[in-house]
């Protein structure tokens, strides 16, 4: 079969569109679409520079790779930051994969651990924790969000951005539905162009098996194997779900990620709790102390008591 677009052979059918791609014109579309999501909600503007969150994975290499090639021809910066969460072996192997792949590409690369950051490994506060029911994901995305703003602002980045994909988008909306939980869908409208820290998903609008062909056939060295502790529950039996139903109905995700634009749209404007500093670390949040600080004292807590008996 040929490519639709230029004369060599196509390795690749989008199902949701009718195209037949080869290698090459593949990746043109997902830098193409890439570039064009960035711009449609002003993502990256003139001097920016971009702190570029990589955790070794498919989703952050692909990242990565789209904007160190944008960079080139547009007037921005990008430095990739890995967090080190202390799991031994996991991270020691993301870590070598992503120094590689950043001297490859020639991209800076910084890694800033929890233990410096918050005194504890992500092992230690899964020990210290109070109970089964805070899951490990959710610690861990606390404590990651808060490291990736402190590296941004070490750096001096004024934009932060992560690997979050199209799929990524409609299993959280569809947790935060579950759940109840009205504001976050408000919160996940990418429109945050007049913040002081931008945070960014480039590649937001592009389906996750996409970004898997794109790692595979452009050779990128991503770590497939899982964190030891990932117990996503829910996540992945609404991810098999939404896959059941792309199948049967292609271009349904796209669909649905429209309506999640338009539905965060209107939460947003209609999120009425007030913004105001935490009192401990002058982080933005919406009660007296934020949700990051709440956990860090909570596990010191637990662990001056485990101390003292
Ligand atoms: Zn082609
Ligand atoms: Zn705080």
């Amino acid at each position: 079969m040929q490519c639709d677009k230029c004369q060599n052979v196509a390795v690749y059918s989008r199902k949701y569109s009718g195209e037949n791609l080869c290698s090459e014109c593949f990746s043109n579309s997902i830098l193409r679409k890439t570039a064009k999501t960035i711009s449609k909600y002003k993502m990256i503007k003139n001097g920016d520079l971009v702190c570029v969150g990589v955790s070794g994975g498919k989703d952050s290499l692909v990242l990565l790779d789209t904007l160190k090639k944008m960079s080139q021809t547009h007037n921005f910066r990008i430095i990739a930051v890995t967090i080190d969460e202390g799991i031994p072996g996991y991270r020691d192997e993301a870590l070598n994969i992503v120094k590689e792949f950043c001297s490859k590409l020639d991209v800076e690369f910084k890694i800033y651990s929890y233990k410096e950051l918050f005194d504890v490994t992500l092992t230690e506060s899964l020990e210290l924790r109070e109970n089964e029911k805070t899951s490990s994901c959710s610690i861990c995305g606390t404590f990651r969000r808060r490291a990736l703003d402190h590296a941004a602002r070490q750096i001096g980045a004024n934009v932060i951005a992560t690997g979050h994909n199209l799929d990524d988008i409609l299993q959280t909306f569809l947790i935060n539905t579950l759940s109840g939980d009205t504001n976050r869908i408000g919160w996940m409208n990418p429109d945050n162009e007049n913040v002081e820290l931008r945070k960014i998903k480039p590649l937001s609008e592009i389906y996750e098996s996409e970004i898997v062909f794109y790692a595979f056939t452009n050779n990128l060295p991503f770590q497939s194997e899982p964190c030891p502790h990932m117990n996503e529950g829910i996540r992945t039996e609404i991810r098999e779900f939404l896959n059941m139903l792309e199948d049967n109905r292609s271009g349904i995700k796209n669909s649905m990620y429209h309506s999640i634009l338009k539905i965060s749209d209107i939460m947003k404007n209609n999120d009425e709790k007030e913004k105001r500093n935490c009192d401990i670390c002058g982080n933005e949040c919406t009660g007296k102390i934020c949700s990051v600080c709440t956990m860090i004292t909570n596990l010191k807590k637990e662990r001056s008591n485990s101390n003292i008996t």
